[in-house]
């Protein structure tokens, strides 16, 4: 089977260093392997999106030496096939209404395979997926074995919202699929997700990936980059000193003397293993 990996970023900013890491490194996996490399827009959701971040994220990419073997993917396009799988899981009787507040989970989780609050006809409701009490184990390429009960850890989780938004977790699966992803390298701050993400493949009838999870980048005081107040933005103009800085986060090789983003992605391909990448689940970015 052909290799193909993907780079799916959220637009909501301008490119940071932690989704510069991910783009390297699923590239990094895709060029290795002999195989195509992705990128897909995930933008299904327009109260968090910022208005010219896809164009700024997609026209970044190359500056850094980042060309995908086809356009990208919007999600805003996918609408039907998020309907699809929908109609899909509601027919297998996978999912079910909720009109619980978040008053009415206490903050814990949604456990009981059907919504405990009365039906409102006045106000649509948000769709869950039931979960079984089970374990869903998976490797993960650098983070090693892992389980998760979905149960214990996600319970009942919401695939569409009351807005009628589809949910990251079931729009991803299906993309995944479409895009005929054979590995999805991403950030660690989604190894979490990795579980529902493979129970919904289940439910659905499609592929699971082979997963690789990067370490996650955080800021000197152990914030996760993206969430740590400064956006740590890279300049697409100065592409060299980010790219250093993501090689060394990834314990590659880096050409000190290379004077393009090209030259330098070239020589750290050329000694790039997967199984020398950090094996850890998150680090300081210099
Ligand atoms: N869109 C997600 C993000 O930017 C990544 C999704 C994925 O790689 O599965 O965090």
């Amino acid at each position: 089977m052909t290799y193909r990996g993907r780079f799916a970023p959220s637009p909501t900013g301008h490119l940071h260093f932690g989704s510069l890491v991910a783009a390297v490194g699923s590239w990094l996996c895709a060029r290795h392997a002999g195989g195509q490399w992705l990128v897909r827009v995930e933008n299904i959701d327009p109260p968090r999106e910022m208005p010219g971040s896809a164009e700024s994220i997609l026209a970044a990419l190359p500056a850094f030496g980042l060309a995908a073997d086809a356009p990208a993917l919007f999600q805003s396009s996918r609408l039907a096939a998020y309907d699809d799988a929908f109609e899909q899981l509601k027919a297998a009787g996978l999912a079910f209404p909720c009109w619980c507040s978040r008053n009415d989970l206490a903050g814990g989780l949604h456990l009981d395979g059907h919504c405990l609050a009365p039906p409102n006809p006045q106000r649509p409701p948000a769709w869950r997926l039931r979960v079984p009490d089970q374990e869903i184990r998976f490797e993960d390429a650098l983070q090693g074995p892992q389980v998760q009960n979905l149960r214990t850890s996600a319970g009942d989780f919401v695939i569409r919202r009351v807005e009628g938004l589809y949910a990251y977790q079931l729009a991803c699966v299906v993309d995944d699929a479409f895009q005929g992803i054979t590995q999805v390298v991403r950030g660690n701050d989604l190894l979490d997700s990795t579980a529902r993400q493979i129970h919904l493949q289940r439910c659905l009838g499609l592929p699971t990936p082979d997963y690789l999870h990067l370490p996650l980048a955080l800021d000197g005081s152990g914030r996760k980059l993206s969430k740590s107040g400064q956006a740590h933005p890279v300049d697409p103009t100065q592409p060299l000193p980010a790219l250093r800085r993501v090689l060394d986060f990834l314990e590659l090789p880096v050409h000190a003397r290379a004077r393009t983003p090209a030259e330098l992605l070239d020589h750290a391909l050329a000694h790039f293993d997967p199984t020398f990448l950090p094996h850890c689940s998150e680090r300081i970015a210099a």
